[in-house]
């Protein structure tokens, strides 16, 4: 079971012609979900005492497991928000299963976290965040987004500990109704009041709506305000200027999630946007969406990350030996075993330079104003809102509900598109996220022309 023998290298050949001959295919198939009986038909039991051996169980999965999962990475994917990998970061992630690195900690695993740390110093370049910013890839944007509050409340508790106030501790985040789910679970999971701001007629969260929540509920009530850069639904970015301007007036954590739409930062046809974002307590953005890495990766930045230190590090007589050290990912995290999972990001841009990414970003902002062009021009479609970034919401006039679900199955039956319904304000609606750059207009024209 240890050690490289005959089957082993056998093994170890066909991996890695399967992998090269999943990257080759263009489009890769789009496949789709089958039911358990379907799958236990087929696969049977697959655990057994023997084994059934590497080649067959290789087999195994790439005629039946991997057919029963949907391929994000296909150029007709455009539901909820997909992840197209580079070549290069994909075949990076090979190797850093193959090397046996534990990534939380300087001690033992300095180049990787050094070369994560690069990574994650280009994204804080882009925010205009200050030379002493840094942080951790976490799993994905939900934790991210509950450890940034998470230290937050453990910086507003000291505060407030240190001012000596005698009144309650704060315990409430504010943020505008269009942001992510996860910000309420993590509210809950903290035992937190999410307090909802008014958006702007631009669906925004700004300064004005903000100032006049935290006066009515008290300032000193909350421990962060969180803005969106992107919401998943619609792409729209908040107000960031004014929100920032009034977390400083007030004191408050100012926390931006930009899971999504981080991204667009690196594409100068949207950062005047972001503007106000340099201003960040802490600031999410999901690689494995609009950054062209594999799954699972999400960069968490913390502008002081002492503040994250006091709210995450662990103390135990078995670690004693880590402190002091350069930078301990584990310390700005729940958490301390960790996979090394920002270095195919890191490998990819020192591959390809941050210039393409900024021009595959860019790409998939003029397949969407493509897009855009072909609903406006279409009599039959009808979009809800400009894309700030790269969701296209929009109707299709006369359908209800079923009409789009039945659509949108009959897609995905004829492994045409994934592209699923969503709704607004108890409409539903189709929504289009583009992030991959090998989608193409003709992608959208043939997409659309179903709907006619
Ligand atoms: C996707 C998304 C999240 C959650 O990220 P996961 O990586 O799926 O956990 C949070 N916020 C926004 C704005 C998102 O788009």
């Amino acid at each position: 079971m240890h050690g490289f023998d005959a089957d082993t290298e056998a093994l170890g050949e066909a991996i890695l012609m399967y992998a090269e001959k999943r990257m080759r295919l263009h489009p890769v198939p789009l496949d789709g979900p089958k039911t358990f009986d379907e799958l236990q038909a087929v696969a049977g039991n697959t655990i057994t005492a023997e084994g059934m051996g590497g080649l067959a169980a290789l087999k195994l999965f790439g005629d039946q497991l991997a057919k029963a999962c949907l391929s994000n990475d296909h150029p007709r994917y455009l539901s909820f928000i997909p992840c197209a990998p580079t070549e290069a970061a994909a075949m990076f992630d090979l190797v850093v299963g193959a090397s046996g690195i534990y990534a939380g900690s300087w001690l033992e695993g300095a180049g990787a976290v050094f070369a994560e740390n690069a990574a994650l110093r280009w994204i804080a370049d882009l925010a205009g965040l200050p030379p002493e910013a840094g942080g951790v890839f976490v799993p994905g944007g939900t934790i991210g987004n509950f450890w940034a509050l998470v230290a937050a409340r453990t910086a507003a508790r000291a505060r407030h500990t240190a001012s000596g106030s005698t009144g309650p501790r704060p315990t409430k985040v504010a943020a505008q109704m269009g942001a992510h789910s996860s910000i309420l679970s993590a509210c809950e999971v903290m035992d937190a009041e999410l307090v909802g701001v008014r958006s702007d007629e631009h669906q925004r969260l700004n300064g004005d709506n903000l100032r006049t929540i935290l006066e009515t509920e008290g300032p000193d009530t909350f421990f962060a305000v969180v803005a969106t850069a992107g919401t998943t639904n619609f792409g729209i970015v908040d107000d960031l200027a004014s929100v920032a301007e009034v977390c400083r007036e007030y004191g408050i954590w100012f926390h931006v999630d930009g899971a999504y739409g981080g991204a667009g930062l690196a594409a100068p046809s949207v950062r005047r946007l972001y503007a106000g974002i340099e201003h960040a307590d802490s600031f999410i953005v999901d690689p494995h969406k609009w950054l062209f890495a594999p799954f699972d990766c999400c960069a968490l930045l913390y502008r002081e990350p002492a503040l994250a230190r006091a709210a995450h590090t662990q103390k135990a007589s078995y670690l004693d030996v880590l402190t002091d050290a350069e930078w301990n990912p584990t310390d700005y995290s729940i958490g301390l075993t960790r996979r090394a999972r920002g270095l195919p990001l890191w490998f990819s841009l020192a591959t390809y330079g941050t210039a393409a990414y900024t021009a595959a970003i860019e790409r998939t902002l003029e397949v969407t104003r493509f897009a855009e062009a072909e609903i406006a021009r279409r009599p039959y479609l009808e979009a809800l809102r400009e894309a700030d970034l790269s969701v296209v919401v929009f109707r299709r006039l006369g359908w209800e509900a079923d009409d789009y679900q039945a659509w949108s199955d009959e897609l995905l039956r004829e492994e045409l598109a994934f592209v699923v319904p969503t709704s607004h304000e108890g409409e539903t609606v189709a929504r289009f996220a583009i992030v991959n750059p090998t989608t193409t207009e003709d992608d959208i024209t043939a997409i659309l022309d179903t709907m006619a």
